[in-house]
């Protein structure tokens, strides 16, 4: 398979998105370093079902010390070559209401810890000469979205450091490319109103909302040999709610 003997850390892969992304790796052939906050038993419900592929680590990508602590333990198994920076978080409110609070706790998990977790790649993948890094975005921080400018903020600062990553990097043997799902049926969305999901459907050209598996194919093929050209681009995967 095409990533055989190749080393995958996925933050935020104990459930959601970011665990199909797990298990989509792991079918391709990838030892896959599943990173949680908090969910013990579904980071392990993850390792269990990656069949001797998986580890976890318990690490909040928020903190350098969590960032430490995720490369530390993909160190002691060789190192990555593959790294997914999926976790991340909302807190929405419309702008006038949004606290500094509510703003910062988002931008440091979702564009800090990602930063982090970029620079951290990038040292482990120098001296392998090669590697992939794919930052996981969102149509909201292309587009913009009312009651999300503290998210929408977040994923554009990575759609910024993914395209400029890819600019200092090429020459080394690293790509960097993001992707950026649209509605996407998780945890994350569960809150979400009834109507607000039928009006989004409506918006989708394919008159549904995505599932975590329609996102992780892709990111197996930027992750692999078939992407080896492909760097710096912020690719949706949305049912064409953008086009
Ligand atoms: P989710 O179901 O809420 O899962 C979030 C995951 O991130 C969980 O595994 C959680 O771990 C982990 N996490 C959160 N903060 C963390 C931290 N500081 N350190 C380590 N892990 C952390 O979210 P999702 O819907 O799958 O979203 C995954 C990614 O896709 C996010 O970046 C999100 O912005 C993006 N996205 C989602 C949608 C959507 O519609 N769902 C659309 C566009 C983009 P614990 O459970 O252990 O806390």
């Amino acid at each position: 398979m095409e990533l055989d003997g190749k080393l995958a850390i996925v933050t935020g892969a104990s459930r959601g998105i970011g665990r199909a992304i797990a298990l989509e790796l792991g079918r391709a052939g990838a030892t896959v370093l599943v990173n949680y906050r908090s969910d013990e038993a579904a980071a392990q419900a993850v390792v269990d079902a990656l069949d001797g592929r998986g580890i976890a680590v318990r690490a909040d990508v928020s903190t350098q010390e969590g960032v430490d602590a995720l490369f530390a333990a993909a160190e002691a198994h060789g190192g990555p070559q593959i790294v997914v920076n999926n976790a991340g978080i909302t807190d929405d409110n419309l702008t006038v209401r949004m606290t500094d609070e509510q703003w910062l706790r988002v931008l440091d998990t979702n564009a800090t810890g990602c930063f982090r977790m970029c620079r951290a790649a990038l040292t482990a993948m120098f001296r392998k000469r090669e590697g992939s890094i794919v930052n996981i975005v969102s149509i909201s921080g292309i587009r913009g979205n009312p009651g999300q400018a503290n998210y929408s903020a977040s994923k554009a600062a990575v759609i910024g450091l993914t395209r400029t990553l890819a600019k200092e990097m090429g020459r080394r043997g690293i790509r960097v490319n993001a992707v950026a799902p649209g509605f996407v049926q998780t945890d994350m969305v569960a809150d979400v109103d009834e109507k607000v999901l039928e009006a989004a459907k409506a918006a989708i050209p394919m008159r549904r909302l995505g599932k975590p598996e329609d996102i992780a194919p892709l990111v197996r093929f930027l992750a692999g040999p078939g992407a080896v050209y492909v760097t710096g681009q912020v690719i949706a995967v949305d049912g064409g709610m953008s086009c």
